[in-house]
């Protein structure tokens, strides 16, 4: 450390003895020069004759060049403008004629005027700071226009005129007050007017009834509420999600034959929705996102898709050129037609064969059991089938203890209901088969493709 002071100290001495060194040999210098000056004699006067003779010379020409410049550094610090005159007198500096066109323009329409024989413009230089933007400007022209006009804002709502204030900056608090208080009221919503607000400058007549007061605006915004509040919310439902169905084609079932292999279940997710009110009332809503909560299971259905004869594990189902398969397995003889006969008026087909009792009796279609059980009328053991669309079969005259469905129980093509017998009215083993369309029961012999 010492060292660093030492060797400081001895750089600053140094520079000391040199400075004051030069100035020694400066003043030395001036002090010769001085008393050379002031030593009078003949020649020294005549030589301060010719030294007044020219400084006045240069004290002249040093006055020019001072004029010159003063002269050239205000000008330049003037710019290029166009002056808008009204009966003459300027009215304002416009940077451009564009600027100048577009403020009279401006102030000719806030007045509802087309032109006006007072104004006029000129090219001319001035101060950058006398320069003024086109609102200045036109409010400074409609001012020279129509003197006993006031500026004002209009205030429109959804394009209709509401009222005009003088006091823009009051008016815009007041709406933004009211806002306030609605964000207050719905404060996880995003707030906003539901009519759209503009406001516009223009020029009215002092007097003018459509200019209110900032305190007027706020009373008639209470009585007459002519703005609505719109509140934006996010909102979170369950919905349901419905399953779709899914078919799949299958052997084991006769073309025109369903069956559902897998019952579809609904499921829900969760729902993020962008919700609308207009007041307290929902006007939209828009679903942002969804986040399944529970998946649905879609619905598996077979389509049959077999058109001749039908292997069912243990037995084949003839598939006819009618609407129905062969009703009974093993068994084609049709013992008895649809129609009159000696035992009186046959209402269906009786189909029999070598060792008819016990051969399977099948669905002639897929439909719901309506009737399982025993006929007081005379079908013995008997079934009918509703195949929908008033499409109904009936099976008569099975075995005691043969029926394989009961009353509710849903069909397909070919199931196996029960077994050929002889019960009730019956004289030997054979199935009595109906078709009824409405009710009616018709001839079968077309519906099994036997004409
Ligand atoms: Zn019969």
């Amino acid at each position: 450390m010492g060292l660093i002071f030492k060797t400081l100290y001895v750089y600053i001495a140094n520079l000391g003895i040199l400075v004051t060194g030069i100035f020694k040999s400066f003043f030395k210098l001036i002090f010769k020069g001085l008393q050379k000056l002031f030593k009078f004699n003949k020649s020294s006067f005549s030589s301060a004759k010719t030294f007044f003779k020219r400084s006045i010379a240069f004290i002249l020409i040093f006055a020019v060049l001072t004029v010159s410049v003063v002269y050239i550094i205000s000008t330049d610090s003037k710019v290029d403008a166009v002056a808008l005159t009204f009966d003459g007198e300027v009215v304002g500096f416009a940077r451009s004629q564009n600027d100048a066109d577009h403020a009279k323009n401006m102030a000719l329409k806030a007045l509802g005027l087309t032109s006006d024989k007072s104004l006029d413009t000129k090219e001319l230089k001035t101060e950058p700071y006398n320069l003024k933007s086109i609102d200045i400007l036109s409010d400074a022209i409609a001012q020279k226009i129509a003197p006993d006009r006031i500026c004002v804002t209009e205030i429109y709502f959804d394009g209709e005129l509401f009222c005009a204030v003088t006091d823009r900056q009051k008016a815009r608090e007041i709406f933004f007050k009211q806002l306030e208080k609605a964000q207050k009221k719905y404060p996880a919503a995003s707030v906003s007017f539901a009519q759209e607000i503009t406001l516009c400058d223009a020029y009215y007549d002092a007097k003018d009834e459509k200019i209110w007061s900032t305190e007027q605006l706020e009373i008639n915004l209470k009585i007459l509420e002519p703005l609505e509040i719109c509140h934006v919310n996010c909102e979170k439902t369950i919905e349901t999600v419905e399953f779709e169905t899914v078919e799949i084609q299958t052997n084991t079932l006769f073309i025109g034959d369903k069956r559902i292999r897998r019952n579809g279940a609904d499921g829900s997710a969760y729902a993020i929705d962008l919700v609308t009110y207009i007041g307290d009332k929902k006007v939209s809503a828009e679903e942002l996102m969804s986040v399944p909560v529970k998946a649905p299971v879609s619905q598996i259905v077979e389509r049959g898709i077999r058109a001749e004869s039908l292997s069912l594990g243990t037995y084949s189902v003839l598939q006819t050129t009618g609407y129905f398969c062969w009703p009974v397995v093993g068994l084609f003889t049709v013992t008895s037609p649809f129609g009159y006969r000696s035992l009186g008026n046959h209402r269906g087909i009786d189909i029999s064969g070598a060792s008819a009792s016990g051969s399977l009796v099948v669905a002639g279609a897929s439909g719901t059991v309506t009737t399982a059980g025993w006929s007081t009328g005379g079908y013995g053991n008997y079934v009918i089938i509703d195949h929908g669309n008033g499409v109904e079969t009936l099976y008569a005259h099975m075995l005691d203890n043969s029926l394989m469905v009961n009353e509710g129980d849903q069909v397909t093509k070919g199931q196996a209901i029960g077994r050929v017998g002889n019960t009730g009215y019956s004289f030997g083993a054979h199935l009595h088969f109906e078709v009824r369309i409405n009710g009616n029961r018709i001839n079968p012999a077309p519906y099994l493709g036997l004409e």
